[in-house]
């Protein structure tokens, strides 16, 4: 099949790379030549929007995204002419936290306690009913802890408040979090479904540097809870490809924070460290075929993302289990540029090959 991805970023990249062994072929669109999926495919890039996504469609047989900022009208006018998956129940609802949390609640999942706010008054008063600290989210288009300020006390409310620059937002509860852990499911056109098991994330100033999978001393009910809400979203929102959704594991329980809808960074370590990559099965899934087995390959997994700055990859090329994944993209500052995944069959192994790659995580 002719699959064309709306983006052309890391993401779409690996999509492209697991998919050609499948005889699939790939189009992209995105703002220049020079981004991460360029030269995996036919690129679309151009100055001129409409014209640029016209010409991906023609191309393709089915259209896919990499991020959940997609223009929703955009995914309508596709639709009209072939099938776009994740659907638009799915881009609708990830874009915006309200409707996310909304759903949640609707679907008896538990997350924080939230509010949504356009003024400063709608602020006090959230603020009041939620009680501090508190986090205030734009409601769309955060990513990376981007546009988001924790609130600890009373006379940081006004600030809070400017510093949203007056789009929509949400009020959220903080969450005394233990860790903070994410599934990632896959669901078929034929409404199979597959799960991996959930995954353990340390981020470092809103930005994920590692991810241990699966998490360890996860009890066999707190992964089959998460798959229920897992389950309970991909079928309400009639989902087609990868989901991933973000918990924080508390106390009481597991808590969501938000999910995409799509691969994301912290299933990058199925590459080597699953039967079937995120990648490879958001590809089956969109593509019609049937889905592939999501068991570890080994007992340990890791990711460590390569962020900012290239840094001394050689170590990692000369280690037996790990294996190096760059994008394709220029040096900047909290930028993601690649990721090594690392592959373990004791713990001891595992925490020994991250400590060889501490160069490449946050003190
Ligand atoms: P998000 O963009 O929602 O993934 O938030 C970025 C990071 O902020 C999360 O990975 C958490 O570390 C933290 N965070 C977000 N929401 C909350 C919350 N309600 N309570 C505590 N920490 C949070």
């Amino acid at each position: 099949m002719k699959i064309g991805v709306l983006g052309a970023g890391q993401l779409g990249r690996m999509m492209a790379i697991s998919g050609y062994p499948l005889n699939h072929q790939f189009g992209f669109s995105g703002y220049s030549a020079n981004e991460p999926s360029a030269l995996l495919g036919h690129m679309f890039a151009q100055e001129d929007n409409a014209d640029n996504i016209e010409s991906l469609v023609a191309f393709a047989d089915v259209i896919t995204y990499e991020s959940e900022n997609t223009d929703i009208e955009m995914l309508r006018e596709i639709n009209k002419d072939i099938p776009v998956y994740p659907g638009e129940k799915s881009l609708f609802t990830t874009q915006h936290r309200g409707r996310e949390k909304a759903l949640f609640e609707q679907l008896d999942i538990p997350c924080a306690p939230y509010k949504m706010v356009n003024s400063l008054a709608e602020l006090e008063k959230a603020v009041t009913h939620i009680g501090l600290p508190a986090i205030l989210k734009t409601a769309t288009e955060g990513y990376d802890g981007k546009g988001q300020f924790l609130i600890r006390r009373e006379d940081q409310v006004k600030e809070a408040f400017e510093s949203m620059n007056g789009v929509e937002s949400i009020l959220e509860g903080f969450v005394n979090f233990k860790r903070e852990l994410s599934l990632i499911a896959v669901r078929g056109i034929d409404n199979d479904h597959k799960y991996y098991p959930l995954v353990e994330n340390t981020h470092h100033d809103g930005i994920l540097r590692l991810t241990i999978a699966p998490a360890q001393n996860i009890d066999p009910e707190v992964q089959k809870t998460a798959e229920l809400y897992m389950q309970t979203l991909l079928d309400e929102m009639d989902h087609v490809g990868v989901l991933t959704i973000e918990l924080f594991e508390t106390e009481n329980g597991l808590v969501v924070n938000e999910m995409a809808p799509r691969v994301h960074n912290s299933g990058h370590w199925s590459i080597e460290g699953a039967n079937t990559s995120q990648f490879e099965n958001h590809i089956r899934a969109i593509s019609g075929m049937p889905l592939g087995d999501t068991t570890p390959t080994h007992n340990f997994s890791a990711m460590v993302n390569i962020i900012g700055k290239i840094g001394p990859v050689k170590i990692a090329l000369n280690m037996a289990n790990a294996h190096l994944h760059l994008y394709d993209k220029t040096e900047r500052d909290n930028r993601k540029l690649g990721h090594i995944n690392i592959t373990a069959d004791s713990l001891v192994a595992l925490e020994k090959s991250i400590e060889q790659l501490k160069e490449f995580l946050p003190n």
